[in-house]
């Protein structure tokens, strides 16, 4: 059990591999918070854990770009379980467009979500875990942290924010026994990802085989998908880690697509 009893929160946890992330930590023995903006889904999640591994687990409505959402949310975890261990900032949403068509909006939106969503939860959860002098914080990077793809200005450059953040919150926490570090993950299989095959297939006129076999697997050593739960491993390997000597960094889990 690597995370007896440890208080987690995981945004974006309703989908995806921030639900495959709170599956994880709850089978380690994490007490695990949900917090999605997509209440029904969040619920099923937490009663799914709660079932399935008899730890406890709540949903809590979260927009991670909304401050008054993410301090409740967050004061509402520490009300019922004392305290924050570790946070899992991974909500996050994709929109692709070239630069010339790229809403301001979206741009916006997109920052919002990645960057002012990992500033808001670690901002509101770093107070709890200077008070007892520990804690991890995760941030959902991607390959896209430290590579460009076309299409991707917004999701690019909010991915490569994060690895700045964490490095300033490394410094600054570290002395006080909080550690963070980045995620970043190659293609995963998720409604995510789903959603930008016609897309990025209608956006560059190549058929959606292509899409997945030359832009999203091309450079990968073995044509294959990155899974939720090899994400979930290195999440739990990043929130289990003992000691400073773990912080600010970032590590790449594509099956070989980046390399560094
Ligand atoms: P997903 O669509 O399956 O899940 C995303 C979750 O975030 C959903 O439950 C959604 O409701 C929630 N969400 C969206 N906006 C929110 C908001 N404002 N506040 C709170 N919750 C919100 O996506 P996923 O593929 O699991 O992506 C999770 C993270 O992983 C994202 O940050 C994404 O950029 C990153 N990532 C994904 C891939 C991939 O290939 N799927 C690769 C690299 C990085």
């Amino acid at each position: 059990m690597k995370l007896k009893d440890k208080v987690c929160i995981v945004t974006g946890a309703a989908s995806g591999i921030g639900n495959a992330i709170a599956h994880t930590y709850a089978s380690e023995g994490g007490k695990v918070a949900i917090a999605d903006i997509n209440m029904d889904s969040a619920q099923k999640a937490a009663d799914d854990i709660k079932a399935r591994f008899g730890t406890e687990a709540m949903a809590i409505a979260m927009d991670v770009t909304s401050e008054e959402q993410v301090e409740a949310g967050v004061q509402s975890v520490v009300d019922a379980w004392g305290t924050v261990d570790v946070l899992v900032s991974n909500a996050g949403i994709q929109i692709v467009n070239p630069i010339e068509d790229f809403a301001f909006a979206d741009w916006k939106k997109m920052l919002a979500i990645h960057l002012d969503g990992a500033f808001l939860t670690s901002k509101a959860c770093i107070p709890h875990m200077y008070k007892q002098g520990s804690g991890s914080i995760i941030f959902m990077g991607s390959v896209h942290s430290k590579e460009a793809s076309k299409l991707k200005s917004a999701y690019v450059t909010a991915k490569h924010g994060l690895l700045g953040l964490s490095r300033v919150i490394a410094k600054e926490a570290g002395p006080r026994g909080v550690r963070t570090n980045v995620i970043c993950p190659g293609f995963v299989r998720t409604p995510l990802v789903d959603k930008q095959i016609p897309e990025q297939s209608k956006e560059l006129g190549i058929p959606e085989e292509e899409v997945i076999s030359k832009v999203m697997l091309g450079q990968t050593v073995d044509a294959e998908f990155t899974t939720v739960e090899d994400i979930a491993q290195v999440a739990l390997f990043f929130a289990a880690f003992q000691t400073n000597a773990l912080t600010g960094q970032s590590l790449i889990a594509s099956h070989g697509w980046f390399m560094e």
